[in-house]
This record gives C-alpha cells, structure tokens and sequence, in this order.
C-alpha cells in the first residue's frame, strides 16, 4: 500500500469500492483539446495513468482557467455492474443530445459533422487532421498540450 498517495481533495476515496477516478470532459464544442484528449481516460487512486499515458496534472476542473471538467470514479467491477447503460449529454449545433456514457470526446468528435470539427480546429488543424487522418490524440504533446501549427506540420507534412 502506496503510503504518501497524491490525492487531491475532495474526490472519493472509498477503498474496495472506488479503484480510481474517470476523465469526464463536456461534449460540447467549448472543451479545449487538452481536455477533450483526457476525458474518458482512468487514473488510479494515486492519479496515475491507466492504460495511457496523459498526466492527471492539476485534475479536471483546475487543468486551466474555467475549466468545467469533472471526474466520476471507477468502481469495482463488483458495483460496477449496476452503473451500466448509463447515458451522458453531449451538445453540438445547438442541439442537445444523449449519448451511451462510454462514449469518449474523441469518439463524439469523430460523428460530428465537418462544419463542427472545422470550427472547433480550425480551418488549419482539421484539414491536417483530414489529410493524415488523425485523431485528436495526435494534436497534443505526450503531456496532453496542443501542439502548435508548426509543430503539427513538421510530425505530419515534415516536407510541405
Ligand atoms: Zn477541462
């Protein structure tokens, strides 16, 4: 048993039950890339990384000013079974939708249409992202920060 555990206050902590803490961004098109890349993704108690590799940093709600993530914990498989089949809301064009609560921001992303993800790219960065058929993963640095324009076209167009 970790005996200095980095928690931050405030999150539940209920040992046997409560395995760690989910990245829940907002699906809209307001959420920074740096947040949309971390939702869905799982920390352990420790707010260690599971199976990626995006830092936990200041949490969600404080990676930066306004920022309106939040987190849901990671149950047990135990109490999980009864959480299944959950949905989540998710708001592009104006319009207000449910969708399964496992679905990631990037997963969202993708079934938007190309005046949506063109806006919230930019012109720039989404016909990069059509070109090489990237993910959103791919705009951001191994911390989980956007990476600029020029250093997006020297990784994917190192010759144009
Ligand atoms: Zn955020």
């Amino acid at each position: 048993m970790a005996a200095k555990r980095k928690r931050q206050p405030g999150l539940p902590s209920n040992d046997g039950v409560v395995r760690g803490y989910r990245w829940l961004a907002t699906l809209d098109r307001s959420t920074c890339i740096g947040c949309a890349v971390r939702d869905g993704l799982s920390y352990d108690l420790d707010l260690e990384p599971v199976g990626h590799a995006l830092p936990w940093g200041r949490g969600p709600g404080r990676r930066h000013a306004k920022c309106r993530c939040t987190m849901t914990p990671v149950l047990d498989d135990e109490f999980a079974k009864y959480m299944r089949g959950a949905w989540r809301p998710a708001v592009a064009n104006g319009r207000a939708e449910q969708v399964p609560a496992e679905t990631t921001y990037s997963q969202w992303f993708q079934r938007q249409s190309e005046a949506f993800q063109s806006e919230y790219l930019g012109p720039m960065r989404f016909s990069l992202l059509r070109k090489h058929n990237l993910d959103l993963i791919d705009l951001v640095d191994d911390a989980g920060r956007p990476l600029s324009y020029a250093n997006l076209l020297q990784r994917f167009s190192p010759q144009s």
